[in-house]
C-alpha cells in the first residue's frame, strides 16, 4: 500500500517513520526542496494545486491524506474525483477558516472565546465595543503559529492592527486570561471506532508551541473528549484530529482544531503504546486502532530557529531526538525531543535540562 501526502514537512515524516514497520510507501508533493519527508518519500515536486502532480499522485498511491490544513479546497475536490481521501474535505474547509470553525464550535454547542467578525475598521470599532480589552485581531485564513495576529490592549491600537491585516476578512476575539492551554488528540475509523489520547499540556511563547507533557488522568480529559466527539460525529471524521482549548476558571474554551496529526501530539511516539501517526494511518486505512495509553511520564519540547548539539541532548536522561532534516531558519521548527520515563523526579529534571538547552539554542 502507498499514502500520497499533501505536504511533505515534518509531519510527513513521521507519518512514514510510522508507516514503514506497517509495510507502508509514501509519496508527498511539495514545492520546496528541503522539506523534511524528503528522501522518506517519492518526491513530486511542485506546487500543491499543480493539477498534473495532483492526477500523478492519487495514480501513484492508494490514499491520499495531509499534513497541514491549508490546501485549497479545489485540490480536495479535485483528488476525491481521482482518489480516497482522508480526512473529509469538509474538515479542511472548516479548519482553514477561523470564522467559519468558530461558528462550527458554536454550532456545536462546544464553548469557546467571545468573538465577532472583522471586514473594516468599523466593524472592528463595533465589535470591541461588546468584547472589550485585551482582544486579539486574527487573520481568518492562513494564520499559524501565531502569524497573522495582532494583541489590542486599547482604542489606539485598533486602526494599526487593522491596516496590518491588509483588508482580509478577520476575526476578533477576547483575549482570555486562561491558566492552562491543553489539547486532545483522537483516532477515528471510518466505522466510528474511536481512541483518545490523555491530554497534552501545552505551553507557547510567541504564538509558537515550546513544550507539551502528557497529563495522565487530567480532570478535563472527559469534558475534552466529549468535545472533540462532536466535532468527529458532525464530520464523519476519518484519521487523526487535535483540539486545542484554553483553561479559563476551571471553563474549557476551544480555540481551534487541526485535521491531522498535531505537533502537541509528538511525545506518543515514545509516551503511549501507539504514536499518533501510527494511528492515523491505521485510522485512514480502516485498520484496527492501536492503545493510545501513556507509558509513564513523557513531554516534548520543541527546537524553534536553531538545534541544541546533539551530544548535549542525548546527555540528558531519558531523551529521545527527533530532527526534521529542515534548514534552521528563525522561527522554524526543526526539531523536538521527548522525555519518557516511569520516574515522575527523573522526569521533571530532565524535561527541565531539555527545555533550558532548547531555549539557548532558539532563533
Ligand atoms: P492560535 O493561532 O489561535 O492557536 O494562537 C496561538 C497562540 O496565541 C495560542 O496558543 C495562545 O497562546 C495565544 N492565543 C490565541 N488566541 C488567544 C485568546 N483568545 N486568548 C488568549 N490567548 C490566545
Amino acid at each position: 500500500m502507498k499514502i500520497g501526502i499533501l505536504g511533505g514537512g515534518q509531519l510527513a515524516r513521521m507519518l512514514a517513520l510510522a508507516g514503514y514497520p506497517l509495510g507502508l510507501d509514501f509519496a508527498i508533493i511539495d514545492p520546496s526542496n528541503d522539506a523534511g519527508a524528503i528522501g522518506l518519500a517519492n518526491h513530486l515536486h511542485g506546487a500543491y494545486d499543480d493539477e498534473s502532480l495532483l492526477h500523478e499522485l492519487a495514480q501513484q498511491t492508494d490514499i491520499v491524506t495531509y499534513e497541514f490544513e491549508n490546501v485549497p479546497a479545489s485540490v480536495a475536490q479535485l483528488l476525491a474525483q481521482h482518489t480516497q481521501i482522508a480526512p473529509c474535505a469538509r474538515a479542511l474547509a472548516i479548519a482553514q477558516d477561523r470564522l467559519i470553525e468558530k461558528k462550527f464550535f458554536h454550532d456545536l454547542n462546544i464553548p469557546t472565546t467571545n468573538f465577532a467578525a472583522v471586514n473594516s475598521l468599523d466593524d472592528l470599532e463595533q465589535a470591541i465595543k461588546t468584547i472589550g480589552f485585551s482582544a486579539i485581531l486574527k487573520s481568518c485564513r492562513m494564520g499559524y503559529d501565531g502569524k497573522g495576529q495582532v494583541l489590542l490592549h486599547g482604542p489606539e491600537d485598533l486602526v494599526s492592527a487593522w491596516n496590518s491585516m491588509r483588508n482580509s476578512p478577520s476575526i476578533v476575539e477576547g483575549f482570555v486570561p486562561h491558566t492552562r492551554e491543553i489539547s486532545i488528540i483522537a483516532a477515528r475509523r471510518p466505522n466510528g471506532e474511536t481512541v483518545f489520547y490523555p491530554l497534552s499540556e501545552n505551553s507557547h511563547s510567541q504564538g509558537i508551541l515550546r513544550v507539551s507533557r502528557c497529563c495522565i488522568d487530567d480532570p478535563k480529559q472527559h469534558e475534552a473528549e466529549q468535545y472533540l466527539a462532536r466535532i468527529m460525529e458532525e464530520l464523519d471524521y476519518v484519521g487523526t484530529i487535535a483540539l486545542e482549548l484554553f483553561e479559563v476558571q476551571g471553563q474549557l474554551l476551544a480555540n481551534e482544531f487541526a485535521p491531522r496529526v498535531h505537533n502537541s501530539g509528538h511525545w506518543t511516539i515514545e509516551g503511549a503504546e501507539t504514536s499518533q501517526f501510527e494511528n492515523h494511518l491505521r485510522a485512514i486505512l480502516d485498520w484496527p486502532l492501536g492503545s493510545t495509553q501513556a507509558k509513564g511520564y513523557s513531554g516534548m519540547v520543541n527546537f524553534i530557529g536553531g538545534l541544541p548539539p546533539t551530544e548535549q541532548v542525548l546527555a540528558i536522561k531519558n531523551t529521545h531526538q527527533h530532527l526534521y532534516a529542515k534548514q534552521p531558519r528563525p522561527g522554524r521548527k526543526v526539531g523536538h525531543a521527548t522525555i519518557r520515563t516511569d520516574d515522575p523526579e527523573l522526569f521533571e529534571s530532565s524535561l527541565k535540562k531539555l527545555t533550558q538547552l532548547a531555549e539557548q539554542n532558539i532563533a
